[in-house]
């Protein structure tokens, strides 16, 4: 059975800022089921710090600067069925705000040290720190466990491990810059800041750590490994990602069915299924009411949760709002992030009181009821590694509509006539990144809205659809199977 350590810096249900900790929080289960044997390394950030019971330490993490201490402690994490690793290091972690910024938004100005420490943790767990269990494989996700990747093959290169490396990139638009002169913290043999190696363009780069030196590199979708190696998405890591693609695999995130179904989901007013879907109408009077919209079963209410980012396409939404709201549409949004696009929404809820509703913060129940509540959950993402808020919506049965790209493009059939008599469409997606192909994909929504039972038709293949973690966790095994088997 091959032993893999998971590095990851968020974990649903404890610590969460998106997609990332959902995936996280999820994969080790369905790893166990596929055959492998994994374990978790976190950060000790407070929620995950706090939450770990039957304690023990391990080893001391030795730093690469003067001031400080770290630990590896292992024990257990509630509602995880494994052992957990986490790093302590209270100087380093043991902050407010999220795991990556102050309350403020403000970025840690010692982020490479914290994540920094985060690989070279779990190279020594590689090296057999805890003598009762080494991982095979180190499997990294993200920037903040990309130099895991680095470490690793620095231990190998001085034989103190045979462990090898994967790397997944959930968003290589978030890459870990940091100034040259922050190498010499970073406790890496000199010749790794180079071309071959972490440097970017005169900067350390923590994602191209992971692309240069990992063994095997996978990514969220199977149109995002393509898209990621053009000039257009590559973020400037294109010709590595080219240059690497024989060791690239895009294995599409999954859905933890435990947690989004209507069918047994304990925050949504009424649970349903696709047989029976009648409770979904009292989840969005629910919905409606809660949020302080108009109570109105035939107004198609569109969803969004969603990080308020650029990337996300919002301003496709604001661009075509009165289209929305002039054929009869509500909105309920819940996000946060950009300061701008924050005031637009709330300019919109004051310009139509009623029929467009907002919430900030991260709310997971309110999260629930919307993907329950909603007719519709819009995702017109600039672009998309994976999407995991479009398969909610299918689980739901709020259709998505989408920007056909990425993730998204992966997961969501447009209702064509064609599609629609072939009983595969499950949303809409729109082509050009345009406001305007995305009003024609709302026309599409609100055509189809107005003849019921083909939307009932279109929602039942969306509930229908299976996109659980079983698949993708076989996916994996194979790959780590491909790197030990050698
Ligand atoms: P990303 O990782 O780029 O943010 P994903 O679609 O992969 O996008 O994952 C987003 C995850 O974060 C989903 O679980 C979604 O429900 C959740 N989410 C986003 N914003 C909020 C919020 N404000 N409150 C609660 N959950 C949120």
């Amino acid at each position: 059975m091959t032993r893999v350590l998971q590095v990851s810096a968020e974990l649903y249900p404890l610590l969460k800022t998106g997609g990332l900790a959902d995936v996280a929080g999820a994969l080790p289960a369905a790893l166990a089921a596929a055959g492998a044997e994994p374990r978790l390394l976190v950060p000790g950030f407070p929620a995950l710090r706090e939450s770990l019971s039957k304690e023990c330490a391990v080893a001391p993490v030795a730093l690469p600067w003067s001031e400080g201490r770290a630990a590896l402690l292992r024990g257990r994490l509630p509602g995880f069925e494994l052992p957990v690793y986490v790093l302590d290091a209270p100087g380093l972690f043991d902050r407010p705000g999220n795991p990556y910024a102050d309350a403020n938004g403000m970025a840690y100005a010692d982020n490479h040290r914290r994540f920094a420490l985060l690989g070279l943790a779990a190279a020594r767990l590689a090296e057999g720190v805890d003598g009762s269990w080494r991982p095979d494989i180190v499997h990294a996700h993200d920037w903040h466990a990309g130099l895991a990747c680095a470490h690793v093959a620095a231990s190998r290169a001085r034989r103190r491990t045979e462990a090898r490396t994967v790397f997944t990139v959930h968003n290589l638009a978030y890459q870990g810059l940091f100034p040259a002169d922050y190498f010499c913290d970073l406790g890496l043999p000199p010749q790794h800041y180079a071309v071959e190696g972490l440097e970017f363009y005169g900067q350390v780069s923590f994602m191209k750590a992971g692309l240069h030196f990992a063994d095997a590199i996978t990514t969220v979708s199977p149109s995002y490994a393509r898209e990621i190696q053009t000039p257009e998405q590559g973020c400037g890591l294109d010709g590595l990602l080219r240059h690497r693609a024989g060791v690239l695999h895009g294995i599409l995130n999954g859905v933890d069915y435990g947690i989004w179904s209507p069918a047994h989901d304990r925050s949504i007013a009424q649970a349903y299924d696709v047989d029976r879907p009648e409770g979904k109408a009292a989840c969005k009077a629910t919905l409606q009411r809660e949020c302080g919209l108009d109570v109105k079963p035939g107004a198609p209410l569109f969803g969004i949760v969603s990080r308020l980012t650029e990337q996300k396409g919002l301003p496709l939404v604001l661009e075509a709002l009165n289209d929305l709201i002039d054929a009869g549409g509500q909105l309920v949004i819940l996000g946060a992030g950009d300061a701008r696009l924050e005031a637009a929404f709330v300019d919109a809820v004051a310009r139509h009181p009623g029929q467009i509703a907002r919430r900030t913060g991260m709310d997971e129940g309110l999260a629930h009821r919307i993907y329950a509540g909603s007719d519709v959950v819009l995702v017109p993402s600039r672009f998309e590694p994976c999407g995991l808020t479009q398969l909610y919506g299918l689980s739901y049965g709020a259709l998505p509509l989408v920007h056909r790209v990425g993730g998204l493009r992966d997961t969501v059939v447009d209702t064509t006539l064609e599609d629609l008599a072939a009983g595969t469409a499950t949303g809409f997606v729109f082509n050009a990144f345009t406001a305007d192909a995305y009003r024609r994909a709302l026309r599409r929504a609100f055509a189809l809205w107005s003849r019921q039972e083909f939307w009932a038709r279109v929602r039942g293949t969306a509930m229908r659809g299976h996109f659980g973690w079983d698949g993708a966790a076989r996916r994996y095994v194979a790959v780590y199977e491909g790197l030990t088997s050698g």
